[in-house]
């Protein structure tokens, strides 16, 4: 992963461009950022920006000086981002060079599974990140049990973890001399799974042997150790800006209307982006449009039908189904405010949006967006979908049942 595939973001690319330049990378370094931001593709390209054999060409015999405790006068560094093309970075882009570690919540195969380490799982996670590289824990962990080479049993599985085999694991690989490159870099994805077992690294972290690099990545500073957050050089990844995201879609061939949309809606968080734009809209609006309609005639046989289609699908659609109700619902107030600024939407979704802001005031489509975003959060948490779309759709009567609605194309 380069540079130039992490979406926007310029002054902060610029800025690690500049640790490796100016000698100022640390040991540790906690990149924070939160889902979606796209924190874990960041710290892979910085990864191979290290790695990279035309960026770090350091002069011949002298020792990493990265760190600038050697060799004050290190070579100048020329280039932007990592070459691509060089061996380095074509390992590293496939997640296979042998000196760039990768550690990750996991979990049992079965309960007699008790050694369990991330490396049991690393052909699975090389295709979960080239397939959902801004995913988070959730969509990891889902894609493992239902992708994992080896099947896993749920019952043996509570909670993804990192376990302190795993820590033992890390320090023995960080023990062993770089293979190919002057540095060995150690990426740990979701420290906030790392207990106290965590400790046990300490002691690497503080007197690494050279060219040694933690890259911690994090979505929430408050649930790592601290012992590991103090160690660490905190760098803060936002979420891009709209038309960052905007631009992204539309590079990988998204037409501009819906890109925007979608950029807007997902305000910045890069997961429910590419989420809603996989989503297939014009299914999801009719499915919408079946439910409102459906809940405002209260017809009560038919809407039980909806819900058990709605139920058969599976948590993953209902979220991104609710998450696709939910930017509908923010374009509806961008359009009651802004009127004309929303002409970069699809035409039915402009249709769509129109009417539902004719019968709704934005207050009671803030408190709309609000309770599908609480649908959502439930539904990550397995909540009984059935007891919940029945829930909800009263929910959404009573929000709106003062109207008369026709959504009906
Ligand atoms: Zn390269």
């Amino acid at each position: 992963m380069q540079f130039d595939e992490i979406v926007g973001r310029v002054q902060l690319k610029e800025q690690l461009r500049d640790l490796v330049e100016q000698n100022r990378l640390s040991h540790s370094i906690l990149f924070l950022g939160k889902e979606g931001s796209g924190a874990l593709p960041l710290a892979i390209a910085f990864a191979q920006f290290i790695l990279c054999e035309r960026v770090n060409a350091p002069a011949k015999d002298a020792a990493p000086s990265l760190f600038g405790d050697l060799e004050p006068e290190a070579p100048a560094i020329v280039r932007s981002d990592s070459c691509g093309a060089c061996p380095a970075c074509i390992k590293a882009s496939q997640l296979m060079h042998p000196d760039l570690h990768f550690t990750f919540p996991v979990l049992k195969r079965d309960s007699n599974h008790n050694k369990v380490l991330s490396a049991d799982y690393i052909t699975e996670w090389r295709e979960f990140i080239k397939k959902d590289p801004y995913g988070n824990i959730d969509d990891w962990i889902d894609y493992l049990r239902e992708n994992s080479h080896s099947k896993i049993d749920n019952a043996a599985n509570k909670q993804p973890n990192i376990t302190v085999h795993e820590c033992e694991d890390i320090l023995h690989q960080m023990s062993l001399r770089p293979f190919e490159s002057d540095f060995k870099i150690q990426i740990i994805w979701m420290p906030e799974f790392l207990g106290k077992e965590g400790n046990r690294l300490l002691k690497l972290i503080e007197e690494p042997p050279a060219g040694t690099i933690f890259l911690f990545v994090a979505e929430d500073d408050t649930k790592i150790l601290p012992t590991i957050l103090s160690r660490a050089q905190i760098i803060r990844v936002p979420l891009p800006a709209d038309d960052e995201v905007e631009k992204y879609l539309i590079n990988r061939g998204m037409d501009t209307g819906r890109a925007a949309s979608i950029a807007s809606a997902a305000a910045g968080n890069l997961r429910e982006a590419m989420r809603l734009g996989s989503s297939e809209g014009e299914q999801w609006e009719r499915i919408i449009r079946d439910w409102l309609n459906l809940a405002i005639s209260n017809k009560v046989e038919l809407l039980s039908k909806w819900i058990d289609e709605v139920n058969t699908m599976g948590r993953e659609k209902q979220k991104q189904l609710l998450n696709y109700f939910i930017s509908l619902v923010r374009l509806t107030v961008r359009l009651k405010y802004a009127g004309e600024m929303a002409h970069a939407m699809v035409q039915s979704e402009k249709e769509f949006a129109l009417k539902l802001g004719s019968m709704c005031e934005v207050e009671i489509l803030e408190e709309m967006a609000e309770e599908l975003g609480k649908a959502v959060y439930y539904i990550e948490r397995n909540a009984n979908s059935k007891m919940l779309f029945h829930a909800l759709t009263i929910r959404l009567y009573y929000l709106i049942k003062e109207k008369y609605l026709i959504l009906v194309k």
